[in-house]
């Protein structure tokens, strides 16, 4: 059963989505690929994440054959490259997105990382393109505590919907602020490589607390990370088995000693630390 969370604007969006980074890259995976994407729909996993970057295109291409007839059940999320944001080059980046995926807007736009080009700037470019209906929202992705606060006192800054920031068992730093502070203002934060890319997944204590649950070590990952009020996890999947198992971490719920578990093997951060980035 999916869960859902709201962006600023009062919209809902699965807890759940799926990443698209790598996808798209070999042709030979594309069918498996298009197979667990599609499969991830069916299970309510309907937050799509790509970008501009991932294959230069071709994740965007990838997503857009899933999602040809099925455009109305997805939350399609993609992102523009820090060079193309400026006054000229992003409409016509989110035109050539838009092209790749076959669809006429996209429901949310994010900065992929911070720019040479002021944030004023690119939040008028963001503005523009909800103007003209290219965009339904926009958001912003590896912006620190600090460009975060900067953020917020530019005018339009209100309309920004989220932050997709690196954030795992591993990589758990945002808990002592950036959370806090998406939290206080009903922002969720999107948690990129919630699985670690996998590397996680081999560690003892994951696999213990996994065992309690009859669960894998990526549902617990994923679980750890969901428990949190207002965070988006969007896991990469290429195979269904895949795609299941993530869709069923939504069932489990990790109680005190599996926390406490976790929290000793991988622990929380009792100071700022400088936002992590891939
Ligand atoms: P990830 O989701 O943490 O990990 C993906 C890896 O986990 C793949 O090797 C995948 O294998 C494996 N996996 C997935 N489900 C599994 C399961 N149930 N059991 C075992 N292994 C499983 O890594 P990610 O792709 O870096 O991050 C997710 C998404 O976040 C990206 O795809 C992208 O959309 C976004 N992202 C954004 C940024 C940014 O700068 N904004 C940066 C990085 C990522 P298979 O592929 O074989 O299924």
């Amino acid at each position: 059963m999916t869960r859902m969370t709201s962006l600023p604007d009062g919209t809902s969006v699965p807890v759940l989505g799926q990443g698209t980074w790598e996808i798209g890259d070999n042709p030979a995976a594309a069918d498996a690929e298009q197979a667990a994407l599609s499969r991830g729909l069916d299970l309510g996993l309907t937050l799509i994440d790509t970008a501009e970057l991932y294959g230069n295109g071709k994740s965007e291409q990838l997503v857009g054959e899933v999602i040809r007839d099925r455009r109305d059940e997805v939350f399609l999320v993609s992102k523009v490259r820090p060079e193309n944001a400026g006054e000229m080059s992003m409409m016509l980046a989110c035109e050539r997105s838009l092209e790749r995926l076959g669809v006429d807007r996209l429901d949310l736009y994010l900065l992929h990382w911070e720019s040479r080009h002021p944030m004023d700037e690119i939040i008028a470019g963001f503005e523009e393109l909800v103007d003209e209906g290219l965009i339904l929202r926009w958001g912003v992705s590896n912006l620190d505590i600090k460009a975060m606060n900067v953020l917020e006192r530019i005018d339009g800054a209100e309309h920004c919907q989220t932050n997709q920031v690196l954030y795992n068992l591993g990589s758990r730093g945002v808990e002592f602020d950036l959370l806090p502070w998406a939290q206080e203002r009903n922002m969720p934060l999107m948690a990129y490589s919630p699985l670690g890319r996998g590397d996680l997944l081999n560690h003892p204590v994951l696999i213990e607390v996994a065992d309690r649950h009859d669960a894998t070590p990526a549902q617990i990952a994923l679980a750890a990370v969901m428990r949190q009020p207002g965070v988006i996890a969007i896991p990469k999947a290429s195979t269904v088995a895949h795609v299941e198992a993530n869709a069923a971490a939504l069932e489990i719920t990790l109680d005190e000693e599996d926390m406490a578990a976790l929290d000793r093997a991988f622990l929380p951060p009792t100071s700022a630390q400088p936002l992590d980035i891939i």
